[in-house]
């Protein structure tokens, strides 16, 4: 049967292939240690799962206002200012099934055919696609170990096009964990100001930082900045709430009215469940973010300083997240237990077959010579993964 141009010119999430080919082979037997992983490995807060049974007890089962609950979208605009500075009224704001619904919502809304979006490599692997199935044309500015992988104003002066209609920010960055000063941020949004182009924030890790790393939305960094910014956030990654699917947008009316628009004709209400749950999430005790986001530094600390002492591996240490994007360049070109690894898609692979475990290829990210790894497992699980990689890279 036909398959429209659209889709068949789009792939399918490729961490979310790796993790499903190493829990497949785990649940074959195979001892895989999966640092493919994009979600914490904490269960969600009790308190967060009581308000749940609490809203099914209740019989909040039914269909909600599309863009969420008055309740929800309250939540959500005291958050934005409690901890952004940001102020919001209810009609700036939608509530989707995740944040990955909500950019979807977005690029529907904001992109006409041909329209160009600029996306600093390496991103996460949704944007491209998404920009795609929306008619839009990915604009990717390439970065480096060398430069932090961060983009400064030059390099989006002179990716600018007519038909450039926005740019997406990610810091927290899925998959480097570099994260943006707030004097970054500013010098960034001057220049998409000053062009008119739309600035969309994707904050999703920003209570995962450490070091006493103050996280700064672009948004708040001046008004005239935030009337062109769209945030978008969400409660899967600060809440380990993944499976719950509540993710939300804060922006100019015009975008969130088109976005509920789209999602009115797609969709619907994010999960009448959810929507309670990410109530007491937003509303609730934080003090499990805290304790989680410890262990996470814990953990950061430990593999970057593992992954550097194995030869010829060069790990920047991240400020954010739950992933760390080592540069592996030296190994390409070279044999390993009698097969010879030209690419980081290669090195996966080899990975997988021959030490058993699941990384992600930095290509998936646009951004060749790195693999992704995703300290979201416990130390003993890091401990042996990293073990097993030096022993590979030996070979
Ligand atoms: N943005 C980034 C950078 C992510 O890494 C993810 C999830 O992996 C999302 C958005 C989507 O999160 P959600 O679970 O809210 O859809």
């Amino acid at each position: 049967m036909h398959i429209s141009k659209r889709v068949l010119s789009i792939k399918p999430s490729p961490t979310l292939t790796i993790d499903a080919k190493a829990k497949a082979l785990k649940q074959q037997g195979v001892d895989v240690i999966n640092f493919g992983v994009g979600e914490p490995d904490f269960d969600t807060p009790i308190n967060i799962k009581e308000a749940a049974i609490t809203a099914i007890n209740a019989g909040f089962t039914k269909y909600c206002p599309i863009a969420g609950t008055p309740e929800l979208k309250n939540a959500i605009i005291n958050k934005l200012k409690r901890d952004n500075g940001l102020t919001y009224v209810p009609e700036e704001i939608i509530v989707s099934s995740g944040a990955k619904h909500s950019l979807y919502n977005l690029f529907q809304s904001i992109i006409d055919d041909g329209d160009e979006v600029i996306i600093p490599a390496p991103y996460w692997v949704s944007y491209t696609d998404m920009v795609i199935l929306a008619g839009g044309k990915p604009v990717i500015i390439h970065t480096s170990d060398k430069t932090n992988f961060k983009v400064i104003p030059e390099n989006i002066e002179k990716a600018l096009t007519s038909k450039i209609k926005a740019i997406i920010i990610n810091s927290p960055s899925n998959p480097t964990g570099v994260t943006y000063t707030a004097g970054e941020l500013k010098a960034i949004a001057q220049v998409c100001v000053k062009n008119k182009i739309l600035i969309i924030s994707d904050d999703i890790y920003e209570k995962l930082v450490y070091d006493d790393f103050k996280f700064t939305s672009i948004a708040e960094v001046s008004p005239e900045i935030k009337e062109f910014s769209v945030v978008v956030n969400g409660v899967s990654k600060a809440y380990s709430m993944t499976g719950w699917r509540i993710g939300y947008a804060a922006g100019p009316k015009n975008i969130i009215s088109a976005m509920t628009k789209v999602q009115s004709q797609s969709t619907s209400n994010a999960s009448s469940i959810s929507i309670k749950a990410a109530v007491e999430a937003l509303n609730g005790t934080q003090k499990y973010v805290e304790s989680m986001k410890k262990e996470f530094e814990k953990r950061r600390n430990y593999i970057v300083e593992k992954l550097n002492t194995i030869k010829d591996i060069v790990c920047r240490k991240p400020e954010g997240a739950f992933y760390v994007f080592p540069n592996i360049k030296s190994f390409l070109g070279k044999t390993f237990n009698g097969k010879v690894i030209n690419t980081d898609i290669e090195l996966a692979d080899y990975l997988l077959d021959w030490a058993k475990i699941a990384v992600v290829p930095g290509s998936a990210f646009g951004a060749e010579g790195y693999i992704r790894l995703s300290y979201a497992t416990s130390i003993e699980n890091i401990k042996t993964g990293i073990e097993r990689l030096e022993a590979a890279l030996k070979g």
